[in-house]
């Protein structure tokens, strides 16, 4: 059967100018190829600057790719036509403050995505806010809130809806349970697994902290200096790392954890 999302050989070099009268480029990411499956979550995993956000920014058309191929069930993608990849894609950020607009009300903010999907009219605008606000664990009243009124968990819910209001297939979360706290994180990782369930959606989970996403992933990728060093099924990961970088990464985590129980 085809994947969801088939990614081929994509990579991302950035272009740093002159030096020496010589033209001078950061490879931010090496090519990466993984496919992504209905249901499925996959992990992205690496350290600061090893490509993680270029590779969720390339994904949600942030950023142009410098080569390779993206299919959306088997076909090409076009990042660049906004209408069409909002439909499949969209991303929650870590910090909610700063990806909804604070001069917006709750329910402006869920009614904006809906600009793409022209069929419908106020009245339906208005029932799939209720709806998705209802989906995530807000009430109706909520849409007259604006964000400085709510929670942080709140908020993050705020953003999950926004995310889901055109239906979209899969869900990239950009370290969007790191900055959460404890409790709060749980709720919202809670809150992602339901919805998955219950709309089939698929995830990618941008993180450096293998712990937070250990639980929950089917599959992990990681990264290392925008090179991808090693791809498994979680389980596989933690059972045998294959390659050193991996194996370093988990005794780390393992030694954080010590420190903390
Ligand atoms: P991560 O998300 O894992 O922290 P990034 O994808 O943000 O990593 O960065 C990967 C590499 O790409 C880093 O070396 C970073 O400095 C570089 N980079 C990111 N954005 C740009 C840019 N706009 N111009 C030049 N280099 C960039």
């Amino acid at each position: 059967t085809t994947p969801l999302l088939q990614v081929n050989e994509l990579s991302k070099r950035f272009d740093t100018g002159y030096r020496r009268f010589k033209r001078t480029y950061n490879q931010a990411l090496h090519p990466v190829s993984f496919v992504l499956n209905k249901g499925e979550t996959l992990a992205v995993v690496g350290e600061a600057g090893s490509g993680k956000s270029t590779l969720a920014r390339i994904l949600v058309g942030a950023e142009d790719r410098t080569t390779g191929d993206i299919l959306f069930e088997g076909e090409a993608l076009e990042l660049r036509n906004l209408k069409q990849r909002c439909k499949l894609i969209r991303m929650i950020f870590q910090d909610p403050n700063t990806s909804l607009n604070p001069r917006l009300t709750i329910g402006e903010l869920l009614d904006e995505p809906l600009k793409f999907n022209t069929s419908l009219d106020v009245k339906e605008r208005k029932a799939q806010v209720i709806d998705r606000l209802r989906k995530v664990g807000l009430l109706p009243e909520h849409a007259e809130f604006y964000p400085h009124m709510i929670s942080e968990g709140m908020k993050q819910r705020v953003a999950v809806a926004r995310a889901l209001m055109l239906n979209p297939k899969i869900i990239i979360a950009d370290e969007a349970l790191t900055a959460l706290d404890l409790s709060v994180r749980s709720q919202i990782l809670n809150l992602l697994l339901k919805l998955q369930k219950e709309m089939g959606l698929s995830y990618i989970f941008v993180s450096h902290n293998l712990n937070i996403i250990k639980h929950f992933s089917d599959k992990i990728m990681v990264l290392h200096k925008g090179e991808m060093v090693e791809k498994a099924t979680t389980e596989d990961l933690f059972n045998s790392p294959q390659h050193e970088y991996t194996q370093r990464l988990i005794q780390e985590q393992d030694l954080l954890n010590h420190k903390r129980g």
